[in-house]
Formats: C-alpha cells, structure tokens, sequence
C-alpha cells in the first residue's frame, strides 16, 4: 500500500492546474502541519500491522515547507515503515539546503513541476520566467536524489512537433533522469484554465514524443513517463500501489472496495483534527466492477497487466471479469496477450492514456465541485 501526504499550498495559482492548493502563507502552514500530523498519527495506529512501501508527499508545494516535510516521513518510519519516498518540488523555491534536508529523510526521487524548459513559454501558461540557468541549477540541486523526474506539460498553447522535440532534447541534455510528458487537462479553477486541446492534435504529439523518445534511447515506463536508465518510482504511484490512503486536506483514498476524499476546507481540517473527528467529506463504495476496471486501468498505465496478480486480487481471472474490455482491446489491437500479462501495443498506448487523462479530469471535477459546495 502507498501513503500519500498533502501538502496543499503554493506561491502561485497556474491556470492549468488540477489539484486542490491554496495560496502560501507561515500562519496558515503552521495550524495545517499539526492537524496533519494528527491525522497521520492516528492513520498510523489504525494501521498497525500494515506496511507503507512508497509515501508520495504531493500538493501544492511541499517543499515550501521541507521541515515539516521531513518530519512527517520521520514519522511515519518511527512506526516502522520502510519506505522510498517522493516529494514533489517546484524548480522556483528549491534549492541545495532544502535538497540536502529532503535526502537526509530519505527521499529518493525529487519530481520538479518544469511543465517547459523554454522559458518564454512559461509567461503564455501563466508561469513567471524561469531562465536555463536557474531551470539547470534546480535540477541539479536536485540530482542527489536517486531519481529526479521534471513534468512537462503536452498540448501547451501553440505547442508544435518542434517545440515538443526541444523539450524532450532538453530534459535528455539535463540531469534528470525522469520525464512525465502529461496531457493539459481542464483546470480545478473557475474561469482560469487554459485552451484546451483537440483529441487529434493531442494524439499527433503524443504519437511524436513516444517516437522521439525512444529514438533518443530512452525507455518508456507508464504511458507518461520515460526514463534514461533503469526506471524508479514513477509519478504515478497508482501503477505499483493500486490501494493507497490519503492524509492531508483534499487527500483522497482507495482502500478495498472504497474511494474516499478528506474536505477540501482548511479550516474544517483543522477543526475535525482538533476534536478527534474524522476528516472525510466524499465517500464512495465501489462496486466489483469498477473495482476491477480501475486496477486494470492503474496496471495498463504501467503498460502491463499482470493476469496472475489480477486472479490473486479479485479471485478470477482477467478474461471472466471483464471479458468484453479484454477482448475489445485485443480486436481493436491496443492490447496483446503475452501469456504472463496483457500488454499495451503502440497502438494502445493513446487509448490508455486518453482513460487516465479522463479518470484524473472526473477526479479533478470532483474537487472543483466539492469546493464550490464547501466540502
Ligand atoms: S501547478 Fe504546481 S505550482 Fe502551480 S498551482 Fe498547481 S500545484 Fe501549485
């Protein structure tokens, strides 16, 4: 099972983004950590006899605020976890100390929110300018992490083949390891969101980019990410760990037969935390079904369904729960029966990533609306 923390504030609101942040400020940080960390004090003791593999510290920021960052995942192997940790940073606030804290905790992949290398795209994405050299020196800061993975963003405004191509050249010149190419999805932000992308000219790009790559020698890993070397953890620990628990506010979960969302309201957070109350404002019971689609869809981001690991989970095998999906994906040829596994042909890969893209859009309308509503 993975752990996913959240870390909800940022320094800027972009107009592309999906995930639930608020604006930064020490006086809101400091009332948050310490719900935060009684709600993962008491995740812990719930879950005594379980055991975290990954814990996924996203946001927002997190490493606007390292220290409590730090003492979090200091927390959570206190109780015995033994973990690799991943903490997502934005290449404007990271630097050497904040890096050197991050290592000593034992992260092992740093992901930098780049979403371009070219700076004067930055501005049309509602980005200040980052120049090459500062964009360079945050890698590298960053490079005593094990992994260091940079998002970049496909389907930008006015983003041609070109454009794409020197993105890709300047991850493959940088001391990343570790690209997640991601389609623009509708923002959480009412109003603020950028053009969005035809289903045509994001399947021409993506078609490109998974050519490109692999002519530059780089290995595909989940239908967003490539790698120069031996992958690591990739941005989509869903992949690995299809059940995963959520702490923090707006953090989401999905444990056996469950989908549930922690509120989205700070104060509320807070509050619950202070008297003892669960955070949960969204739950829904999965059905069998949509169970075993989701589990089909997290592996075949991952490029590969393992059948065995399939019968062990749901106690039947792939081909008798979800007979018309397989056998669609193999007609169709986005699927290919390698005995041990399903795997995803070139073919499939659009299809799969239009699903991820569709499932995180339902995901990020959720958040819009439980927001608005208060939740
Ligand atoms: S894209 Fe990153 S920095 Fe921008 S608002 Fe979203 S979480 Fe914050």
């Amino acid at each position: 099972m993975a752990l996913y923390i959240h870390v909800p504030f940022c320094t800027m609101m972009c107009p592309f983004c999906i995930f639930f942040s608020v604006p930064y400020s020490r006086d809101r940080a400091r009332p948050y950590f310490k719900a935060l960390t009684g709600e993962l004090e008491g995740v812990l003791s719930r879950l005594e006899g379980a055991s975290f593999r990954e814990v996924y510290v996203g946001g927002g920021t997190p490493t606007l605020a390292t220290e409590e960052v730090c003492e979090a995942l200091d927390l959570v192997r206190s109780m015995g976890h033994r973990f690799e940790a991943s903490v997502e940073a934005s290449p404007y606030d990271i630097d050497d100390h904040k890096v050197s804290q991050l290592v000593s905790a034992g992260v092992t992949r740093i992901s930098l929110g780049v979403q371009s290398f070219r700076p004067d795209a930055l501005p049309r994405i509602g980005r200040p300018r980052i120049s090459k050299e500062g964009l360079r020196a945050a890698i590298e800061a960053c490079s005593r992490a094990r992994t260091v993975n940079v998002d970049v963003l496909l389907g930008l405004p006015g983003q041609g083949r070109r454009d794409l191509e020197l993105e890709l050249e300047a991850f493959y010149e940088s001391k990343a390891n570790q690209l997640t190419l991601y389609p623009l999805m509708p923002s959480i932000r009412e109003g603020a969101t950028l053009p969005p992308v035809s289903e045509r000219r994001e399947r021409g790009l993506y078609y490109f980019a998974v050519d490109r790559a692999k002519t530059m020698g780089l290995s595909q890993d989940t239908v967003w990410s490539f790698s120069k070397g031996p992958s690591g953890l990739s941005d989509e620990y869903i992949v690995d760990f299809n059940l995963f628990i959520g702490v923090g506010a707006g953090a989401m979960s999905h444990v056996e037969g469950l989908f549930y969302a922690n509120t989205f309201n700070l104060r509320k957070y807070e509050d619950a935390a202070a008297k003892g109350r669960s955070p949960v404002a969204l739950a829904r019971r999965l059905s069998p079904g949509e169970e075993q689609r989701l589990y089909a869809l997290y592996k075949l981001c991952g490029l590969r369904l393992p059948k065995r690991g399939f019968r062990r989970r749901f106690g039947k095998p792939v081909y008798l729960a979800m007979p018309r999906e397989v056998m669609a994906g193999l007609a169709l040829g986005l699927l290919r029966d390698r005995g041990e596994e399903l795997v995803v042909t070139r073919r499939g890969l659009y299809a799969i990533s239009y699903l991820m893209k569709a499932f995180y859009v339902k995901i990020s309308q959720i958040r819009a609306i439980a927001i608005r509503k208060g939740f």
